[in-house]
């Protein structure tokens, strides 16, 4: 099975996307079924997000192994060191390798209960993310990815402490960033030139992370996520049709498709999409961005 960073380089922009664990049966039923009308359009790689507590955390494991071993796709997980053991941190990586997961998101996470609390690390634990992308390479051939913040992290003093500590996660061995979420493609290019500003002379690739911008919650969302104001272009866009869901969620795709045209312009390697599992906006901007290489040729063929 490829590694997503072999999904990533090659030679057209790929898309990929993000699913969290389920709560229950019919969460379940959801998520099953965006896998499976993802699935056909042949993304990159698909992860799922590490939950903050227990059983979350077994579905994200079980979601995770699931899509491995009963999909076409490339599974990514997400892993935390919120409140493991570096023992506990070495069963799930070597779960993960058993059932066939050789992609791992090594993130630190937050506290758990309060994210704007105090970090406490586990008595046998690790305090940064660097340190699990070290532990991951260290215990076999995975590929690994981390987080950026196109804003900073929000525990960063400023940006070029932000970016160093990046760049420290790219030295430790990670193939690859993903994006936290922003609004307008500059945030991204300015966070990629800080790190090409840096010094930092490896091939590790910068990918934006991206939601269609479909309902009002949608919104918010990014902006609770990405930590910035909803900036003044994008608020004349949509707050005018703040009770037209219809009408917001038409302006939304567009602004999210002009987003990922600017982003592709500017020559990123793909585009990772939230989708809070559902599939359905995501389908609609990759389609219009092109990026569903067996469809296109069909199309073309249709039309020829
Ligand atoms: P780190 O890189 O360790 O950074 C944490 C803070 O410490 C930053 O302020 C950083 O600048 C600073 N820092 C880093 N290294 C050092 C160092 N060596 N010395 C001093 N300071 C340092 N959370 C979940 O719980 N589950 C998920 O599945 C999940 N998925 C995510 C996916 C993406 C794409 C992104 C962007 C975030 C995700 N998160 C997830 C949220 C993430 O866990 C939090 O944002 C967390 O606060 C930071 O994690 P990190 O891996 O960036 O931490």
């Amino acid at each position: 099975m490829d590694s997503v960073v072999q999904r990533l380089r090659v030679d057209r922009p790929v898309f990929s996307v993000e699913f969290m664990p389920p709560r229950s049966e019919e969460d379940e039923r959801v998520l099953w079924r965006a896998v499976r009308e993802l699935e056909s359009l042949d993304p990159a790689y698909v992860s799922i997000t590490y939950g903050a507590g227990g059983s979350r955390r077994d579905r994200t494991i079980r979601t995770t192994g699931r899509v491995a071993q009963e999909t076409t796709l490339v599974p990514m997980a997400h892993l935390t060191a919120v409140e493991h053991s570096v023992a506990e941190l070495r069963n799930v990586i070597g779960w993960y390798a058993a059932v066939g997961v050789r992609n791992i998101l090594a993130l630190r996470g937050d506290p758990p209960g309060d994210p704007n609390g105090e970090w406490r690390t586990h008595p046998e634990g690790l305090s940064y993310a660097e340190e699990l992308v070290r532990l991951v390479r260290e215990l076999g051939d995975f590929c690994v990815g981390v987080a950026a913040f196109p804003y900073g992290h929000p525990r960063s003093v400023d940006l070029d402490t932000d970016t160093r500590h990046l760049v420290r996660k790219f030295d430790a061995g990670a193939d690859f960033a993903i994006a936290q979420l922003f609004f307008e493609a500059d945030d991204f290019l300015r966070m990629r030139d800080r790190v090409a500003a840096s010094g930092y002379d490896g091939d590790a690739l910068l990918v934006p992370g991206v939601m269609p911008l479909t309902t009002p919650r949608t919104l918010n969302k990014t902006v609770e996520l990405s930590g910035a104001q909803v900036p003044p272009k994008v608020a004349a866009r949509l707050d005018p049709l703040a009770d037209d869901p219809a009408a917001f969620r038409a302006e939304g795709i567009d602004l999210v498709t002009e987003l990922c045209e600017r982003l592709i312009a500017e020559g990123v390697p793909g585009l990772h999409f939230y989708t809070l599992n559902r599939s359905k906006a995501t389908r609609e901007v990759v389609a219009r961005l092109g990026l569903v290489p067996g469809r296109t040729a069909t199309a073309q063929r249709l039309r020829a």
